[in-house]
């Protein structure tokens, strides 16, 4: 069994990260599995390596560690690349040169996340108007999807269904400025990292779907996933990066990392008091069944 940080390094991490980052370890340490990190910096407009090093330096801070080196995205760009090809081979890809604003009128929201779900207006266009359409503008690559239903057990959530071509329609695998999208890198790095259990956020859950039929398509196999309830703002917000008051180094000049731990092994009902406590006393008390099933308030 292996799990798996995967931090985006646009800032720093606040309390619903190292909630995820804490219970995805010890899902993992509590059957003895390994844990892989891995950094998703695809985006260099929003990445930086300061933040990555800051993530790191984060972990290690909590009490939490991993095996091995930590992988970057942006250096994987070729496996991407391949994983790219092979669906293009299978005439799963098309160009889509739609416009943001076309994209939003041509979309429906998607029925458990409310992002937009895309009609397939650029599937039909002939060759011609693709390449009159190139002329002018660059497209983004998108994925065919088939009217299939997707049904996964998760870990926390239980059965979860999604019909991929009404819920969530073609998505965009490699945006109009060459950049992979998360869907596709986050598959074809959790097979080449050995992943085989993924916990994090229920706000990713709507996503599985897609990964699991991205799974399927690249004869890869099937992580087991685990989506944690949020821990919310107490004005009901999901936590963020703007809330600085959240945020670890603010946090940090406040308390001391196992008052943190403490805090939130408590929210997660794995100990009866909001006690100082270290990552690895937990191991042993971890367990999925008592883990909450619904969103949090976070307040410190
Ligand atoms: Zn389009």
């Amino acid at each position: 069994m292996t799990g798996r940080f995967a931090p985006s390094p646009s800032g720093r991490m606040h309390m619903g990260n190292l909630w995820s980052c804490l219970l995805a370890w010890l899902a993992a340490r509590s059957v003895g599995g390994g844990m892989v990190l891995r950094l998703e910096d695809l985006d260099p407009d929003r990445c930086r390596q300061e933040y990555c090093d800051q993530i790191m330096r984060d972990l290690e801070w909590l009490g939490l560690d991993w095996d091995g080196a930590p992988v970057y995205q942006s250096q994987r760009t070729e496996l991407y690349r391949q994983a790219f090809q092979k669906l293009e081979q299978q005439g799963l890809i098309y160009p889509c040169f739609c416009t943001r604003a076309e994209r939003l009128a041509a979309s429906a929201p998607h029925r458990s996340d409310g992002t937009a779900v895309y009609d397939g207006r650029c599937r039909s266009l002939s060759p011609e108007a693709r390449e009159a359409l190139s002329q002018t503008r660059r497209p983004a690559w998108r994925v065919q999807v088939p009217e299939r239903s997707i049904t996964f057990r998760d870990l926390l959530c239980g059965e979860y269904i999604e019909d991929l071509s009404r819920d969530c329609g073609d998505f965009i695998l490699r945006r109009s400025d060459g950049i992979f999208a998360y869907q596709l890198a986050v598959v074809v790095d959790d097979a080449d990292m050995g992943v085989t259990q993924v916990v994090r956020g229920s706000d990713l859950l709507s996503s599985t779907p897609r990964q699991i039929w991205l799974q399927d398509q690249l004869g890869l196999p099937h992580p087991e996933h685990g989506h944690l309830p949020l821990l919310l703002a107490p004005d009901g917000r999901r936590l963020a990066k703007r809330d600085r008051d959240l945020e670890l180094g603010q946090l940090q000049t406040q308390y001391p990392a196992p008052e943190l731990v403490g805090q939130l092994a408590y929210a997660a009902c794995l100990i009866d008091r909001p006690e100082a406590v270290s990552p690895q006393e937990l191991i042993p008390l971890f367990s999925w069944e008592k883990l909450p099933k619904r969103d949090l308030i976070w307040a410190l």
